[in-house]
């Protein structure tokens, strides 16, 4: 998947000092003007801390600071290296498998995940959509429908979290979790995000009825009467992605809560989203810090 190998990770970031390095290369640079004495300056590493001192002045800048690098224990080459197996997997990693690769603790592994989940989905950043839009829900999460007559009247809904999305034909594409399948909150999204006089391929769903109204080329498949493709519009790539996203969720994660679901589907974006360039999905990660 990616041309980045592992030999290669370990070339590049061979010690904790190069990780810093580079991570004051991206985020500060070495020669810039002091914001103390104000004279252009290089920053030297200080001996045995990770941070990085004026030449004339002595003051000094950490490029850990406001990272989630900060305040953990765990050395900065194991956060690169969690960093690279995020982005070269193609399913997502497991706590497990983090615990197993970087000898850490799995509450560790865990909090790690999560940090870089968070980081995915924030480099992904603000796109605009438009050509052609396909948007659809889907339901995750929550208990398997039980048939058993206690449970007769229960919501085969109960318990999952509705989520919605968007993918640009051959382009990007952008979920959100909502509470409601209603006009409402659909507008909400479709005015921030998509650009006026874009086609936009749905079912039928009552809560897409706005559209047209609203400007937008707007055509339908009716799934309830088996009605799959209708001229231009279809809703095959949002369901791909849906799809793809599920297993990859079942196949790697024992269990995802609603709290944390946000953050995996910026994971599954992002994958998503730089799959023509995969080997730019580590450098763009590492230059979000
Ligand atoms: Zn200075």
């Amino acid at each position: 998947m990616s041309d980045f190998t592992v030999v290669d990770f370990f070339k590049r970031f061979p010690t904790d000092d190069y990780c810093l390095n580079h991570l004051m290369e991206i985020r500060f640079g070495t020669s810039f003007e002091c914001p103390k004495c104000k004279k252009h300056s290089r920053f030297t590493k200080v001996q045995k801390r990770p941070v990085y001192q004026c030449q004339w002045c002595a003051h000094q800048i950490s490029p850990m600071a406001g990272t989630p690098f900060e305040k953990s224990r765990t050395p900065l080459q194991k956060w690169f290296y969690a960093m690279y197996l995020f982005t070269t997997s193609r399913h997502g990693v497991p706590a497990k498998e983090l615990q197993r690769q970087l000898g850490v603790t799995y509450k560790t592994a865990w909090r790690m995940g999560h940090e870089i989940r968070k980081y995915m989905t924030n480099v992904d950043g603000d796109n605009q959509y438009g050509g052609h839009v396909e948007m659809d829900e889907t339901f995750m999460g929550g208990r398997k429908r039980n048939r058993s007559p206690s449970y007769k009247r229960e919501s085969p809904f109960k318990g999952k979290t509705i989520v919605y999305g968007m993918v640009e034909r051959d382009g990007k594409v952008q979920t959100y979790v909502i509470d409601k399948r209603t006009r409402k909150t659909i507008k909400k999204h479709v005015d921030a995000k998509v650009v006026a006089g874009t086609v936009i391929s749905t079912d039928e769903a009552p809560c897409y009825q706005f559209l047209e109204k609203d400007g937008f080329e707007h055509g339908t498949v009716c799934h309830e009467h088996d009605e799959w493709v209708n001229g231009i519009h279809h809703t095959n790539t949002i369901e791909g992605f849906w799809s793809r996203l599920k297993n990859s969720i079942r196949g790697t994660h024992i269990h995802v809560s609603k709290k944390y679901l946000p953050n995996y589907l910026g994971e599954f974006e992002y994958r998503y989203n730089m799959r023509k360039s995969p080997k730019w999905m580590f450098e763009r990660l590492l230059g979000a810090f």
